[in-house]
């Protein structure tokens, strides 16, 4: 956290910190009509946006293609830089291990993430990758932004997917 921001700074990003979520929940709207698990992601220097996404699993056959890690991988081409500094990372649900591995390895200074993922977070839920002393890399991580909008669209999502169980099971 940077101690020194006085209380009008933090005013100022927490508005942006829920603006820019606000965008990664459309994006994650948008990954229901390719039948994926709504989950939206972009990259963001200050005001611009340098890289958004969401979750292409099934699309790709692609087991990594999670939403923030196709993000990372858009901010470097668009930066022209593996090094995304200066960026924050939003992401509707709390980034997994690999995703947060990803986050280290493009240190990336700060991640603001929407619902947490109590089953695989390795942000806060499970480990604590992105903020671990023992790498060579820490992220500020700030999360539950919109938490109750970016769990409500995964849980309309399954809901309205699994099918309705039958009694002969
Ligand atoms: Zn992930």
């Amino acid at each position: 956290m940077r101690a020194e921001q006085s209380p009008a700074d933090r005013f100022a990003d927490e508005e942006r910190d829920e603006r820019m979520m606000r965008r990664a929940l459309e994006l994650a709207q948008q990954a229901i009509d390719f039948g994926e698990v709504p989950v939206g992601a972009l990259v963001a220097r200050g005001e611009s946006i340098v890289a958004q996404a969401f979750n292409l699993r099934e699309t790709l056959h692609d087991a990594t293609a999670h939403a923030e890690r196709i993000a990372i991988t858009l901010a470097g081409r668009s930066l022209g830089s593996w090094r995304l500094e200066g960026c924050t990372l939003y992401v509707t649900l709390e980034p997994c291990p690999m995703c947060a591995g990803a986050i280290v390895a493009s240190r990336i200074p700060r991640v603001v993430y929407g619902a947490a993922d109590p089953k695989a977070g390795a942000c806060d839920s499970l480990f604590q990758l992105a903020t671990d002393p023992r790498l060579n890399h820490r992220a500020e991580v700030r999360g539950g932004v919109l938490a109750r909008e970016c769990g409500e669209i995964l849980t309309r999502f399954f809901q309205q997917r699994r099918p309705s169980p039958r009694i002969s099971e």
